[in-house]
């Protein structure tokens, strides 16, 4: 029996009356179809069918009838609604191949050629978010890092979106409260890339629907209040060898660790735009408020880009800080995974590390100032050169449009303030 009949038969059993088939767009977001669980049943087998001309740049609307397959190892019921429904994440086809258009299909595509080229990759996220409350969006606690008590308005959210973490099967190594007030962190285990990028959508969904539940929003705008730290989204990396971490050691990074650290940063301004792909990412990249302004390592260091997490006993990573959870997980960890690669294969050594706070530092490369730039930036990557290319061209060329909608568009706050105006 294919295994997609065997998942459809579970979820049956357990009560689940709707399936929900979750295509994802370029820009990593979920587009989902409503499927009762009797009707959902020839999906599993033969795919679902969808409008590809109205999803961006999936297709025209002259060939606009696309296949997506159902992936029977990416399932999530969704407990915060009572389990009523169930997320079914899909790969779309072209004909008997993967879609170039596609997030998913990249990202498994990257994992699968890092393994031809011998190694497996795990990856790690920290989602940083606010929680908030009205229009214009007001903080709905005074907290600081790790503050707990009393916070009655956001302790009960987050305690729920906990509960789902586990009910869902997602997990979650940690959470806390981060430094800026009323903002959490949010830690999905390290594991395969794919079903990382999966458990991040679907994070974002529980948290967002739980938060609504108790009347307030949970936003992943990565700088939603200018003068407080905005919200990263820090990438793990490790590189696996049969069943052994190549990043692991005592106290100096291996040489495999240094060379992906090597191959991340000489990635990272064309990177850029896959990792903080918004407007708004670039008023998270600012000095002193530990969002990377450098392209440079360090170990313990929060003020650089590549930091080496080291608590006095082991190394088993590296943790790439300037992604934010405004980026397309699949494509960001795509970008990601194919920059260390590069590091590795041709035993790139990286610069020395800094130890200082290096926010301001004179003669180093340095971020995009704005989304403009970062485009400008992408061609010359690791990243652009492996990904399908219809999806980068896609993808640069929404990207520049955004850039120029922003430029031609004039802002409520800082333009129409009346004490800026001068005329
Ligand atoms: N919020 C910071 C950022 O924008 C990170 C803070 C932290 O994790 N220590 O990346
Ligand atoms: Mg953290
Ligand atoms: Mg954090
Ligand atoms: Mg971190």
């Amino acid at each position: 029996m294919p295994e997609g009949l065997n998942v459809w038969r579970v979820l049956k059993g357990a009560g689940v009356k709707y399936v929900k088939f979750v295509i994802v767009d370029i820009f990593g977001r979920p587009k989902v179809e409503i499927t009762p669980i009797d009707v959902a049943r020839d999906a599993f087998v033969d795919g679902v069918a969808y409008d590809g001309s109205s999803i961006p740049a999936y297709s025209t609307v002259n060939k606009s009838d696309l296949v997506a397959a159902v992936d029977p190892h990416a399932v999530y019921v969704e407990t915060w609604n009572g389990g009523k429904s169930a997320l079914v994440f899909t790969n779309t086809l072209d004909g008997d191949k993967p879609h170039p258009m596609d997030p998913r299909n990249a990202l498994k595509q990257t994992v699968e050629y890092v393994r031809s080229r011998g190694y497996e990759v795990k990856l790690g996220a920290e989602v940083e978010f606010f929680l908030v409350r009205g229009n214009p969006p007001s903080l709905v606690d005074n907290g600081a890092y790790f503050e707990g008590y009393p916070l009655k308005d956001s302790m009960p959210v987050i305690e729920e979106i906990i509960d789902h973490l586990y009910l869902s099967g997602i997990g979650h190594s940690k959470t806390h409260h981060e430094v800026a007030p009323s903002q959490y962190e949010v830690n999905i285990p390290a594991g395969d890339p794919v079903q990382v990028a999966d458990q991040v959508l679907v994070f974002k969904i529980l948290a967002k629907s739980v938060a609504q539940k108790y009347g307030v929003t949970a936003t992943f705008m990565p700088k939603p209040f200018w003068g407080m730290n905005g919200s990263g989204m820090h990438v793990h990396v490790s590189f696996w060898r049969d069943g052994v971490n190549l990043f692991s050691s005592y106290k100096e990074p291996t040489p495999e660790l240094k060379a992906a650290v090597a191959g991340v940063l000489e990635n990272a301004l064309s990177n850029s735009v896959f990792v903080a792909p918004t407007v708004n990412s670039y008023k998270r990249l600012v000095p002193h408020h530990e969002a990377p302004t450098r392209v440079v390592w360090g170990i313990g260091n929060r003020s650089v880009m590549v930091r080496i997490p080291y608590y006095g006993m082991r190394i088993n990573r590296l943790e790439y800080r300037h992604p934010d959870p405004s980026a397309n997980p699949y494509l960001g960890f795509a970008a990601i995974i194919l920059a260390a690669l590069e590091g590795v294969e041709r035993k790139l050594e990286p610069p020395r590390p800094v130890h200082d706070v290096a926010y301001e530092l004179e003669g180093v490369k340095e971020t995009p100032r704005h989304l403009g730039e970062a485009v400008k930036l992408a061609s010359e990557g690791a990243a652009t050169r492996a990904l399908p290319q219809p999806l980068v061209k896609a993808y640069l060329s929404l990207k520049e449009k955004e850039w120029a909608d922003y430029l031609n568009s004039v802002g409520e706050g800082w333009e129409k303030s009346w004490n800026k105006i001068t005329s």
